[in-house]
C-alpha cells in the first residue's frame, strides 16, 4: 500500500486540510483546494475511483463537485467513481453540486455509486474499509477507519473509544492532532503520546494547527511522527 499526505493541516493553517491518498485510486476526504495539490504534484485524479469521507465538515468535503468534474470533463467517471462515507453524504454531494450551481451532476449520476456505512460496518471491495464512530464534537457521525487492516485513520476527532480501538488494530494511524492539548472535537498531542504509549504504535499526526506542528517538532515524542504535506510511505 503507498501512502500519500496530500494534506497535513487544520483550516486555519498554511498547510493544506488533511487528505491521504492511497494507491492513486482512493482519495480520503476532499478538503478544499485538493484538485489542484493533486494536479500540481504530479498525481494523476484520473486514476480516483474512491472517495471515502470521514464527515461531511466543508474541510472535507469542499472539492468534491470539483474532483467530480475533472472526472467528468476527463470522462474517467464512466468507469464508476464510488462515494463513500457515513450517512447523508449522498445527499451532501448533490447539494454542494447544486450551490456550487453545477449542473453537470444528473449527467453523470448512474457512474457515481453512494455507499453510506453503518458504523462499525465493513465493506470490501478493492480494499478492506472499517468503520468506526469516533466523537467529534456536536458532529454526527463522524468515522475513523481502518484499511486493509493496517492502516488507521482517526478522521476528526476527540479521544474516544473509537479511536483507541483504531489505533490498537492497525499497524500506523494517520491522527487527527490539531490542538496542543485535546477538547471535545479534537485530539491533542497529549492524546496521541497516550495512545502511542498504550499501545506501541506510530502516529503521524494530521489535521495539525500550526503551532501544534511547531510544539510536535520541538517535542520530538517517539513514535509520534510529523511530516510535510506530501510525504510517502509504504505499509
Ligand atoms: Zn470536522
Ligand atoms: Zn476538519
Amino acid at each position: 500500500m503507498n501512502i500519500t499526505l496530500i494534506g497535513t493541516g487544520a483550516i486555519y493553517s498554511k498547510y493544506n486540510n488533511a487528505c491521504t491518498l492511497i494507491n492513486d485510486d482512493i482519495l480520503i476526504d476532499v478538503p478544499n483546494g485538493i484538485l489542484k495539490t493533486l494536479l500540481r504534484n504530479n498525481h494523476i485524479p484520473e486514476k480516483i475511483d474512491k472517495i471515502l469521507i470521514t464527515h461531511l465538515h466543508g474541510d472535507h468535503t469542499a472539492d468534491i463537485p470539483f474532483l467530480l468534474m475533472y472526472l467528468y470533463k476527463n470522462k474517467k467517471v464512466e468507469r464508476n467513481t464510488y462515494i463513500i462515507g457515513p450517512k447523508g453524504i449522498e445527499n451532501k454531494v448533490k447539494q454542494l453540486c447544486q450551490i456550487y450551481h453545477y449542473h453537470f451532476l444528473e449527467k453523470i449520476d448512474s457512474y457515481i455509486q453512494y455507499r453510506e456505512l453503518k458504523p462499525n460496518e465493513i465493506l470490501e471491495n478493492t480494499y478492506k474499509i472499517q468503520s468506526f464512530p469516533v466523537l467529534h464534537g456536536k458532529e454526527k457521525p463522524a468515522y475513523g477507519y481502518i484499511i486493509d487492516d493496517k492502516l488507521g485513520l482517526t478522521g476528526d476527532c476527540a479521544f474516544c473509544e473509537g479511536v483507541q480501538t483504531i489505533v490498537k488494530n492497525s499497524e500506523i494511524t494517520i491522527a487527527d492532532c490539531s490542538r496542543i492539548q485535546g477538547d471535545e472535537s479534537h485530539m491533542g498531542i497529549d492524546n496521541l503520546s497516550f495512545l502511542a504509549k498504550e499501545y506501541h504504535k506510530t502516529l503521524i499526526a494530521t489535521h495539525m494547527k500550526d503551532e501544534t506542528r511547531e510544539e510536535l517538532e520541538n517535542l520530538k515524542i517517539a513514535n509520534i511522527l510529523v511530516k510535510e504535506d506530501g510525504y510517502k510511505f509504504e505499509l
